[in-house]
């Protein structure tokens, strides 16, 4: 019975997953923190360490049988260290929120006061979301950027921080197409006594890559995900100085997880293997180069760029710019129905809630993994800025999802007989 394969132990779910990587193919994916994981980390994420509990670290186990996975999480943190050149790494968190849980956990005490981003200006769930266990615990006060650059105004951060002194900052967002400036958040955090903890979560593929400034010897704490540019399994990771080394891994476990997912550890270590490549730092170039291309196609389309372009791997659109009406809810599901899949946002000072919002979120890590380049990208561009406009013309929605389905076609993700599954 175990040897029986899914397609014939459960068809209904294979079919279900067929279904899925024929989506994932026939669709140019453009939502900023997706991407398609190579063959190699599906495999050691699809592999039978899903079996193995193993509460606790490397060498402290609190069930035996755990050498061969003490040699697999080690061999991650030794990759992950080595690539980010970073004193210390958790590689347990089971999501990005868990490893801000972890680092919150940790580091402060309930009702501690931190310092983020606001929430509808490009800050995570985690950053303070009332509906989150960190609104939820911690008193979270917020900066924001500035109405007319819509780039964060690092003297409000100050200012901020100065009155309110906050016992940690947290820099680094969801939604946010410009640099940040490391050293400043760090020289503020210090001035204020406040911990710095960068969230990395949708960056850290591009610092990776060096294709993006490294905030690691600026933080005391940067917290990631795995499957976001960085290309690997579904996770997060937490890397940090020696001295918060102890505190943080308690926070992770015992204090916000049980036993770590080992097939996910594996994967992690197969993903930092193949981001210490060459070919993935040419990767992590292309993906900047592509967000640079189909940001200006966009705008040169008369919809605009929130900022006025991006530095990194994504940029938000203005939906008022085609028009006042044009939600981006509505924007989203019909640039579905010509074959490209993104995600509405709000921007800077939307008047929208956010389950309606006034904008779109166009991130090029997934289509660059499939090998697109600036001209298919602005191409993309073009199509979709035309979609929007046209959105009335049944001639120009059936032309844009020709042509999307062309290039999805000539750039899939994975070729037509791949399996949905390893
Ligand atoms: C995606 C993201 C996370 C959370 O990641 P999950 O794995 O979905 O929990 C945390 N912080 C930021 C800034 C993110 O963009």
């Amino acid at each position: 019975m175990f040897g029986t394969p899914l397609s014939e132990s459960d068809p209904q779910m294979e079919a279900l997953i067929n279904r899925d990587v024929e989506r994932q193919r026939t669709h140019v994916q453009l939502i900023a923190s997706e991407n398609f994981v190579s063959r190699a980390v599906m495999q050691a994420s699809g592999s039978v360490l899903t079996n193995k509990y193993s509460e606790g670290y490397p060498g402290k186990r609190y069930y035996e049988g755990c050498e061969i996975v003490d040699e697999i999480e080690s061999l991650a943190i030794e990759r992950a260290k080595a690539l980010f050149g970073a004193e210390h790494a958790n590689v347990q968190a089971h999501s990005g929120a868990q490893a801000n849980m972890g680092v919150y956990y940790g580091l402060l005490k309930p009702g501690d006061k931190i310092l983020g981003m606001r929430l509808d200006q490009g800050g995570h769930l985690t950053h303070g979301s009332p509906v989150n266990f960190s609104g939820i615990l911690y008193d979270f006060v917020s900066y924001g950027v500035d109405p007319e650059t819509e780039v964060v105004d690092m003297d409000q951060v100050a200012e901020i921080a100065r009155a309110e002194h906050p016992k940690m900052i947290v820099a680094g967002y969801s939604a946010y197409s410009r640099i940040l400036d490391w050293a400043r958040f760090r020289e503020i955090a210090d001035e204020v006594g406040a911990l710095l903890m960068v969230d990395a979560a949708h960056i850290i593929g591009l610092i990776a890559g060096r294709a993006h400034p490294d905030p690691i010897p600026h933080a005391h704490v940067v917290t990631a995900t795995t499957h976001k540019a960085l290309r690997g399994p579904r996770g997060g990771m937490i890397l940090s100085t020696a001295e918060h080394a102890a505190a943080i891994d308690k926070g992770v476990f015992p204090n916000a997880q049980g036993g770590p997912l080992n097939n996910h550890i594996a994967a992690k270590a197969v993903c930092y293997a193949e981001a210490s490549t060459h070919q993935y730092r040419a990767y992590a170039a292309q993906i900047v180069a592509n967000a640079a291309a189909m940001a200006a196609a966009v705008a040169g389309e008369g919809v605009r760029v929130v900022s006025g372009g991006t530095d990194n791997h994504l940029f938000l659109v203005d939906l008022r710019s085609v028009d006042d009406d044009l939600t981006g809810k509505d924007a989203a599901r019909l640039l579905s129905s010509v074959g490209i899949t993104l995600n509405f946002n709000t921007i800077p000072f939307d008047p929208r809630p956010p389950y309606r919002a006034s904008g779109l979120r166009i991130g090029t890590p997934a289509a660059t993994t499939c090998g697109m380049k600036e001209s298919e990208v602005a191409e993309v561009g073009r199509l979709l800025a035309g979609a929007l406009r046209g959105r009335s013309d049944a001639r120009v929605l059936e032309h844009a999802r020709q042509r999307i389905g062309e290039l999805a076609e000539a750039f899939p993700a994975y070729p037509p007989d791949f399996p949905g599954h390893v």
